[in-house]
């Protein structure tokens, strides 16, 4: 079997590309805007292409499932940047989908997020509660989820949703992991922390995310979580970041319950649904945390 994967340069969509290559071809398609070149297996065959322009159908004629990974990614900024999303999310998404259905590509797996569900949602939260998002980010999410199921009823193409919470390993150059090291490094006195502390979520380790990835698309084609059991707040990141680098910094807060505006302050996913296909995140929150740190400082 052949798979492409859009994204396949960046943290997520290249331990994916690792994985699949053990039993699959693969084609990574990427832009390298923020994917990496020494990301990429060589046995993978690479494509430059942005998704944001049309004729990736030529390039989809041999391949029998498109993972959908490529997007505008960086969620933590406000008022954020409103155009890219559009334009990567939504454009994007549009243009792969399109090219699916010109190349009779039948099989799609899509990355989606845990911010579509919002901040009103029930603690853990379902496949099947309210899309609610609060975020520009958020809204193309739930917009490209419901261009998949427009795909899926017109052209019968078997989409496979995966909702990922926060994601964390090694290879991830952004988000609040990255981000305090960095800090710390720079001060090891003192660490600046968004918001009160408490913000709580769900961090899962890619390698866990993979596998979970996989078992989705393995599954029925239908909509699913991917997080890990339980949930860790900002502190208890802060804490085990300043613990691997033997550090006790003094923490200063930009107050507020919010990270950031559009920030979901309290995020953890029901995984029952991937559960009962047999799928079981090996690390929990704490545990996805301190191994992405060890991670980080190793490279
Ligand atoms: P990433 O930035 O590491 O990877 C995104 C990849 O897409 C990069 O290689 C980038 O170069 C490529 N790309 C971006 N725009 C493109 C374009 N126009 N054309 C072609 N390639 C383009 O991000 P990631 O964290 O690996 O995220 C992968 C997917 O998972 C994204 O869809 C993201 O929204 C989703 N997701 C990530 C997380 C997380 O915690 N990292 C959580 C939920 C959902």
């Amino acid at each position: 079997m052949k798979a492409a994967v859009t994204g396949g340069a960046g943290f997520i969509g290249s331990r994916l590309v690792e994985q699949l290559l053990k039993e699959h071809e693969v084609k990574i398609i990427d832009n390298l805007s923020s994917g990496l070149e020494e990301n990429m297996p060589e046995e993978a065959e690479f494509i430059q292409h942005d998704i944001k322009e049309k004729g990736l159908e030529s390039e989809l004629e041999d391949v029998d499932v498109v993972f959908h990974f490529a997007a505008n990614p960086k969620v933590n900024t406000f008022p954020g940047d409103r155009e890219k999303d559009f334009d990567e999310n939504l454009v994007g998404t549009k243009n792969v989908l399109e090219a699916c259905e010109h190349a009779d590509v039948d099989d799609v797996v899509f990355a989606s997020s845990s911010v579509v569900y919002g901040e009103e949602a029930e603690i853990p939260t379902p496949e099947n509660a309210n899309m609610d998002p609060i975020s520009m980010y958020g809204a193309t999410k739930c917009g490209d989820e419901h261009m998949c199921e427009v795909y899926q009823q017109i052209f019968d193409i078997d989409m496979t949703i995966v909702r990922l919470a926060n994601i964390v390993g090694g290879r991830n150059q952004k988000g609040v992991i990255y981000d305090f090291i960095h800090k710390l490094e720079d001060n090891p006195e003192k660490l600046t922390i968004l918001g009160n502390g408490r913000q709580r979520k769900s961090y899962l380790h890619v390698e866990d995310t993979v596998n979970g990835i996989l078992k989705a698309w393995e599954s029925d084609k239908t909509t699913f979580n991917i997080g890990s059991e339980d949930s860790i707040d900002v502190d208890g990141i802060a804490d085990i970041v300043a613990d691997e680098l033997g550090l006790e910094p003094e923490y200063k807060y930009t107050g507020g319950e919010k990270g950031w505006d559009g920030d979901v302050p309290e995020m953890r996913l029901s995984i029952e649904k991937l559960r009962s296909e047999g799928w079981k995140p090996e690390r929990n929150s704490a545990e996805s945390v301190r191994k992405t740190v060890q991670e980080l400082l190793e490279t």
